[in-house]
């Protein structure tokens, strides 16, 4: 009698059952980066606690990354959830509340003028400057605290950005950001929102407002990046450094047929086709790289990768009248 195959291997070839090594190779590229810029800064500063502090956040990034790519597809936000919990609980609680630093901008202002080289600066500047120009916003994606919350939500689903000049509040929000440190600063002598007990109250105000406005905006436009989308003053250096990102999203365009399934559930927004199709790279510095198109991609058309281009072209969805 004729011994059956078992069915996975009819149905399924080898290749799609385990994460091919290749899927592990942006993950262990960003775990390598954070320990080996850990194991720098330690050598340089003396403080061993930096290799502590850049190792863990590089191993959970990293350890989400690579969930993302070895879980089936139904499982994968599990991988990026992960990543935002711990990241973003480690730097809330560890960092700000237990080390007493405003990780907040206010906090990256205060500490640059008055010259407090302290977590906020040294985030500011790793997160979200160097670092979008190596990885582009996996900030937003992988690690941002308010995120974590807001993900949570119900609507996960956009229907398109809001028609208009929205998107420029969060330059207004940047620049009052910046116009009330240096009112404090210069105009009454005051400077202790960096670290210490002041700084904490500046980091809990700051988070409560962030919260507070991003969740009542998702429900006042059913969308829960509303926030990322029009205020947070966050997005203003991440945007700016992202356009030289070496790490975006990438597209085959001989698989695409045009089904829409990636914008239709990008977060964010971006009309992803439409670059595909063009031979270019994902230029939007919207992009979160949460990797939600390259999974319900039916076609497998999409995946990560390195390479040298300008972005700073942001096709996006915008909502119909209907939908306003
Ligand atoms: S845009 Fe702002 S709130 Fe949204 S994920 Fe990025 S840093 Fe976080
Ligand atoms: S989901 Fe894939 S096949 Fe469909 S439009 Fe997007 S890239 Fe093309
Ligand atoms: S383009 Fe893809 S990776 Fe970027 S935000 Fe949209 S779904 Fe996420």
């Amino acid at each position: 009698m004729q011994r059956q195959r078992p069915l996975v291997s009819r149905t399924m070839p080898a290749s799609r059952r385990l994460p091919s090594l290749r899927k592990l190779i942006v993950p262990g590229v960003v775990l390598l980066a954070f320990w080996g810029l850990g194991f720098a800064m330690w050598q340089s500063s003396g403080y061993l606690t930096a290799l502590f502090f850049f190792g863990y956040i590089g191993t959970a990034v990293g350890v989400g990354l690579g969930l993302y790519a070895a879980l089936p597809k139904q499982k994968k936000p599990l991988g990026r959830r992960l990543a935002l919990l711990l990241v973003g609980t480690f730097l809330f609680g560890f960092a700000a509340l237990l080390g007493q630093e405003n990780m907040q901008i206010e906090g990256f202002w205060f500490g640059l003028f008055t010259g407090v080289i302290q977590a906020a600066v040294i985030h500011y500047l790793i997160a979200k400057l160097l670092g979008p120009v190596l990885f582009g916003r996996l900030w937003c994606g992988w690690a941002c605290w308010t995120v974590m919350i807001l993900d949570l939500l119900p609507f996960k689903r956009s229907s398109g950005r809001l028609k208009g000049r929205w998107g420029r509040l969060r330059y207004a929000h940047f620049g009052l950001s910046l116009g009330l440190v240096l009112l404090l600063w210069v105009g009454f002598g005051y400077g202790a929102g960096a670290a210490g007990r002041a700084a904490v109250v500046w980091f809990l105000i700051g988070n409560l407002f962030y919260y507070a406005l991003g969740i009542g905006l998702a429900y006042a436009l059913r969308d829960n990046r509303a926030f990322c989308k029009y205020v947070c003053p966050v997005a203003v250096p991440l945007k700016l450094a992202t356009r030289f990102a070496l790490l975006k999203v990438k597209g085959d365009p001989a698989r695409c047929n045009g089904c829409d399934a990636c914008i239709k559930l990008c977060p964010m927004d971006i009309r992803i086709p439409d670059y595909i199709l063009h031979g270019e790279r994902v230029l939007s510095t919207e992009c979160s790289l949460c990797q939600t198109c390259i999974s319900v991609c039916p076609q497998d058309a999409l995946k990560l990768s390195f390479g040298i281009d300008l972005g700073g072209k942001d096709l996006l969805r915008q909502r119909t009248s209907t939908q306003a």
